[in-house]
């Protein structure tokens, strides 16, 4: 039973690894913020409410998150294990996913952490050229998860879930290490 937590700065590679790892274990991969610009390309309520947070780098109120990982969690497939990328983003959304999975009895086995440097995460969104990946707003989201995300390597530390990868390898070897941790 594949259930673990992607953390790491924006451009940490947590996308592609968390894509690759559903793949081997077939297991939903469960991004915010896959779901957070499906609901903007499809003008839903949540994706108006979200779309300006999103262009400015900032994180999207916890009350238009809450919900929908509850419910996506609660969904028949994510019974068989899932991947988390992008969430929790925060202290109170760890509580919260802490909260939720004690009552669902689904215990998050590790939390992976990928380590970038600084200037190769730049350059990586920079090359990527997603709508909020320009400078201004690169230098925003990066500051943002230094303040409200960067907090959770401690959290899942002193649980004793974290396991750090050096995500500054290629993609191959990423996958390789991840693969190992996950089928000690
Ligand atoms: P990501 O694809 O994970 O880089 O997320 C893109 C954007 O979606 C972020 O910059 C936030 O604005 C928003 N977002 C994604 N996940 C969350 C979350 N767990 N809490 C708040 N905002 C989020």
């Amino acid at each position: 039973m594949i259930r673990i937590i992607f953390l790491g700065p924006p451009g940490a590679g947590k996308g592609t690894q968390a894509a690759v790892i559903s793949e081997d274990f077939s297991v939903p991969h469960i991004s915010t913020g896959d779901i957070l610009r499906s609901a903007v390309a499809a003008k839903t309520e949540l994706g108006q409410k979200a779309a300006s947070y999103m262009d400015a780098g900032e994180l999207v109120p916890d009350d238009l998150i809450l919900d929908l990982i509850r419910n996506r969690l609660n969904e028949e497939d994510a019974a068989k294990g899932w991947i988390l990328d992008g969430f929790p983003r925060n202290v109170s959304q760890a509580n919260f996913l802490d909260k939720l999975l004690t009552e669902i009895s689904q215990p998050c086995e590790c939390v992976l952490n990928l380590e970038v440097p600084d200037d190769i995460l730049v350059s990586r969104l920079l090359a990527r050229g997603r709508k909020d990946d320009n400078e201004d707003v690169i230098r925003n989201r990066l500051e943002v998860y230094r303040q409200q995300t960067e907090p959770l390597i401690e959290y899942f530390r002193n649980r004793q879930q974290l396991v750090s990868i050096n995500g500054h390898q290629s993609m191959d070897a990423v996958a390789a290490e991840l693969k190992q941790v996950l089928q000690a």
